[in-house]
């Protein structure tokens, strides 16, 4: 990987580099047997559905990360009828997403790589002490030379401030030779092209995009990242 096309990288963390299903598949079995229900797979969908609406409504400037944690758990409660501390089953779910959840194979490997090579930076919509203690479990956490955090900076892809506060963290003032890799065109690609940057889709899953939103580059698995970079 010498000779890299580009001297900016910057990454998503969820579904991009981690595992998350696995992750909060953990935290919410976690969670609802703290709440007695033993059979937490039953109750997935119901709490998969609201918690992607509330991150849409982040996305949307309409609630903050940190506001998400008990949000989602009061919103579930009450549609499934159930009685329970949303706070406290919110720190229970993020202790159970900061400490399960694996990087999906080659992805340390990769960034380690590439921490050598260009000025590595990851962009992640989240909870600041979720996402800093999980690059710290997965021991990747040196490899970034900047880790920006929507729930710590209070600004959230895809609006073009978070990548501002990104370059100025990298130190990087020229962006034409910076690229933004994420999962999620929504978030990552738009947030990506709000920047002025190039964007690489990581679509494992081969989902159709009938978004609009227009990646630079797409792959399905995070193997062919090397040869595109170079
Ligand atoms: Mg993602």
């Amino acid at each position: 990987m010498r000779e890299l096309r580009y001297d900016t990288v910057l990454f998503d963390l969820d579904h991009t580099l981690l595992d998350s299903d696995a992750s909060h598949a953990a935290a919410f079995d976690a969670t609802m047997s703290s709440i007695g229900i033993d059979d937490p797979s039953s109750v997935f969908e119901v709490f998969d559905r609201i918690n992607q609406a509330l991150w849409r409504r982040v996305e949307r400037h309409e609630l903050s990360p940190n506001e998400v944690k008990a949000l989602r758990f009061r919103q579930f409660l009450d549609e499934m009828g159930l009685d329970g501390d949303p706070t406290e089953m919110g720190a229970v779910f993020v202790d159970g997403l900061t400490q399960n959840g694996e990087l999906y194979p080659g992805a340390q490997e990769l960034v380690e790589q590439l921490a050598g090579l260009v000025a590595l930076g990851m962009v992640t919509n989240g909870i600041g002490r979720v996402q800093r203690d999980r690059l710290a479990r997965l021991g990747i956490a040196d490899c970034f030379h900047a880790v920006i955090i929507s729930g710590e900076v209070g600004t959230n892809k895809p609006g073009a401030e978070i990548f501002d506060l990104t370059f100025e963290a990298l130190g990087i003032a020229e962006r034409s030779r910076a690229v933004m890799i994420g999962d999620n065109l929504g978030s990552d690609i738009q947030g990506g092209i709000n920047a002025g940057i190039e964007t690489i889709w990581f679509n494992p899953t081969g989902s159709v995009n009938s978004t609009g939103i227009q990646p630079t580059h797409e792959v399905t698995t995070l193997d062919e990242l090397p040869s595109l970079l170079a």
